[in-house]
């Protein structure tokens, strides 16, 4: 992370104990060691509660009725998009569109904002490290318009290139659509170089922030980054909703990506007007108790601290490196720990990493195997899957032990079923 983005005025050490306290989920003993939170978090109770007592006190549609619970309903869905305003410094609350995620965030970019910038021969900067979600809509834009996409490459310790970045951009290059944070390896890219050499090529930027806005301060307007996208349910949120910023000209310009009801100022036979942002961008009935549930969310993570979750993590990856990489046969993938957040990507020789979650998982200890929707990353490195473990604030180093005792026995049940 630049240490632009590293806010430390919120720093001070997470009580994990009492977080844990609002997590029903590990109440269990043993408790589940969840290591997968890269893929989706756990819910805390304040969430579960806010979404609640819509549905038991004031559950209504928003923006249309003229009654007490539906006004009630429309203030607590604009005051959580208040909240995520807040939360990554948006200079005003219509820059924040809801959308169901990530992926339908950058969809509607590519969709909406593709349609009246990119044409044939325009250029779109990738990475190799993105989530298929980053790269897919780009691909259908570019199969569209003729457009072509170039990649920005990894080191073998899976950083960005960033020798490369000058020759990839031109006057081609209309986009740079990038992730704050692999999903894979881990790797915090350094991204104001990135916003600041784009821009100075005449390039829009957008940053999948599915991976960072979750663990650490993003300030939109410190970064000057043109378009933003996350997920509510890897920040502590409920699934169902996302989040896509932009700079306020440029949603203004954008046509609309689903037309229907919410979206419009005035409809005829004919012809429509469309309604400001953010609404123009938010037709039909959007999920109202998962936006108030996620504006629930930004205020836990927000009280836990985002330097306090960072710090954290850091422990807890250091920790985890330094245990793993005493396994025999390992393979980490990725950069140095102080490099990277709290996601740790692994291979163990001659066991399957489908066959290390499952073993893990008759120890009550959760991750993912796969190619984790990176399948190009995969190629690159080689693997068709790898292990990962991942990490948030209420994990604890005795999970670590745990992931690290485990994969031990692992082992040496493998090594038992082949001789
Ligand atoms: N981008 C990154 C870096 C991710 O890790 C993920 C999910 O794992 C996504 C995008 C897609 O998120 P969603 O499935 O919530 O749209």
């Amino acid at each position: 992370m630049t240490q632009k983005t590293m806010h430390t005025s919120d720093f001070r050490p997470l009580d994990v104990q009492a977080i844990r306290g609002d997590f029903p989920i590990f109440s269990d003993t043993p408790p589940l060691a969840f290591l997968d939170s890269a893929a989706s978090t756990q819910t805390p109770r304040p969430v579960v509660e806010a979404m609640d007592a819509y549905y038991d006190t004031y559950r209504s549609n928003i923006h249309r009725g003229i009654y007490r619970i539906s006004e009630e309903a429309t203030e607590q869905h604009e005051n959580a998009r208040k909240k995520l305003a807040h939360l990554i410094n948006a200079p005003r609350t219509s820059q924040i569109v809801f959308t169901r995620n990530t992926t339908e965030s950058i969809n509607l970019v590519a969709y909406s904002w593709g349609s009246i910038n990119i044409s044939q021969g325009d250029e779109i900067v990738l990475t190799d490290l993105e989530h298929h979600s980053n790269l897919v809509p780009w691909q259908m834009l570019a199969q569209r318009t003729g457009a072509t996409l170039r990649y920005l490459e990894i080191t073998d310790q899976g950083l960005l290139d960033f020798t490369q970045l000058q020759d990839l951009l031109s006057e081609k290059t209309k986009l740079v659509a990038i992730t704050h944070v692999s999903n894979v390896l881990g790797t915090i890219n350094p991204i104001q170089s990135v916003i600041d050499a784009a821009h100075a090529a005449g390039a829009k930027v957008l940053i999948d922030a599915a991976q960072s806005v979750p663990h650490f301060h993003v300030d939109v307007q410190q970064l000057d980054c043109d378009f933003l996208a996350f997920s509510g349910h890897k920040m502590c949120g409920p699934t169902g909703v996302g989040v896509l910023y932009g700079k306020l000209d440029l949603l203004e310009e954008m046509p609309p990506f689903l037309g229907g009801g919410s979206m419009i100022r005035s409809v005829e036979r004919d012809i429509s007007t469309y309604a400001d942002v953010p609404a123009k961008f938010e037709a039909g009935t959007p999920s109202i108790a998962e936006a108030i549930g996620l504006g629930a969310a930004a205020d836990y993570i927000t009280q836990a601290g985002l330097a306090s979750i960072h710090v954290h993590e850091q422990e807890l990856i250091k920790y985890a490196h330094d245990r793993l990489q005493d396994i025999e046969g390992i393979t980490i993938y990725g950069p140095a720990p102080h490099q990277k957040a709290g996601v740790i990507s692994f291979n163990i020789d001659g066991i399957h990493p489908h066959d290390v979650a499952g073993i893990l998982d008759t120890h009550n200890i959760a991750i993912r195997a796969g190619h984790h929707c990176a399948q190009p990353l995969m190629k690159k490195l080689d693997v068709i899957a790898t292990a990962r473990a991942s990490f948030y604030l209420y994990n604890t180093l005795e999970d670590v032990d745990r992931l690290y005792e485990a994969l031990q026995k692992a082992q040496a049940l493998m090594i038992r079923r082949k001789q």
